[in-house]
């Protein structure tokens, strides 16, 4: 029996199996190439010469490898960021960001080209949704990362050399990860499989604008990622003017599902606040966010604005932000600003897919 082609980076390693055994060959051949490919890190059916002859000859003939070339590249100035733009099979582009934070290596990575969320101040929504990406090509992100931490091509500001490697994921990337769930855990089933890349499932954080059904599904899975919340607005009609998507899920309905998860998972939720001066940043926001989250195991993530040519907002000052963070500190509520990162090379999501 033969199955359609497919991508490698597709299959999880127990899919991989069924399939070498479906093909007639020992599950041996498979636990093989998929070392080569996540533990060894092979690019090329040459790069893997242990592998019998008939067997390459049918995995060659029934699998492709997921290549995501770079279509462009920028460096922030101060050495801790990278931006790659990355081409898909159908010539639409993704963004893939490296960040060096203070002693860890974070790879943000797409969801999807584009994102059908629209929320108004994001270059990615202003783009419009183009399509879901496969597993692959979201695995394919985290491996290209991970090539570009290898020492021969590395050159981080504080790079430690062998040894280091990626261990973070966030799903901030273009695209809303829970309007795409099946590719994403699929994703992360792969790139957390303790015998290929074995990312720990709590490196990995997906951050939602508040898609109801997807955190319901999270919670009832009980999917071990971390999970954020992106409200940037604590009543619903401040949110709704921000999030187009809180009309179909309302700020109340997004509050019992998140209580849901925590509740069930015993679980701490990330929620992002992007900061917009003069917007949501004055003290009656602050409150309204804490009367809002008061009680719940929640941190908040103050994230001052990435400018984009299509929102007229400007990001929030470090004094107004401090003040936020008073407030929620009142209300008992653990909050930190993000250390903005990359903004000379425009690394808030689809700014560079935009740009080009
Ligand atoms: S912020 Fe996220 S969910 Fe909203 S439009 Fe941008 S990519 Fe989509």
């Amino acid at each position: 029996m033969s199955d359609a082609a497919a991508s490698f980076h597709d299959l999880t390693r127990e899919a991989l199996r069924l399939r070498v055994v479906r093909w007639g060959f020992s599950p041996v051949h498979a636990a093989r190439l998929w070392a080569y490919v996540y533990l060894e890190r092979a690019e090329t059916w040459a790069a893997m010469p242990e592998l019998p002859a008939r067997f390459r000859a049918r995995a060659e003939k029934e699998l492709t490898f997921t290549r995501l070339p770079v279509a462009a590249e920028t460096r922030s100035r101060d050495g801790f960021t990278r931006k790659y733009l990355l081409s898909l099979d159908d010539d639409r582009r993704i963004e893939t960001v490296l960040m060096r934070f203070t002693g860890r290596v974070t790879a943000c990575i797409s969801s999807q080209a584009g994102c059908a969320m629209g929320c108004v101040f994001c270059a990615t929504g202003q783009m419009g949704f183009a399509r879901h990406l496969t597993a692959g090509e979201i695995v394919a992100q985290a491996l290209h990362v991970d090539r570009e931490l290898r020492p021969a091509t590395c050159n981080l500001i504080g790079y430690k050399g062998a040894g280091e490697r990626l261990r973070n994921i966030v799903l901030m990337g273009m695209g809303e990860p829970l309007h795409n769930y099946d590719a994403v855990m699929t994703a992360t089933d792969i790139l957390c499989d303790t015998a290929g890349l074995s990312l720990g499932t709590k490196q990995i954080t997906l951050s939602t604008v508040g898609v109801v059904p997807g955190i319901i599904r999270l919670a009832d899975e009980a999917r071990p990622i971390h999970l954020a919340v992106s409200l940037h607005g604590a009543t619903q009609e401040e949110r709704a003017a921000l999030v187009p998507v809180a009309k179909k899920w309302p700020l109340d309905e997004l509050m019992a599902a998140c209580r849901y998860y925590s509740d069930k998972l015993q679980r701490r939720i990330f929620y992002e606040w992007t900061l917009i001066a003069g917007k949501n940043d004055l003290p009656e926001s602050a409150h309204a966010v804490g009367r809002l989250l008061k009680g719940q195991a929640a941190q908040v993530n103050l994230i001052p604005l990435n400018p984009t040519t299509g929102y007229g907002g400007t990001p929030t000052g470090q004094e107004a932000a401090r003040r936020f963070q008073q407030i929620l500190a009142e209300y008992g509520l653990p909050s930190t600003v993000r250390q903005r990162r990359g903004i000379d090379i425009a690394a808030g999501c689809g700014q560079l897919a935009t740009t080009r």
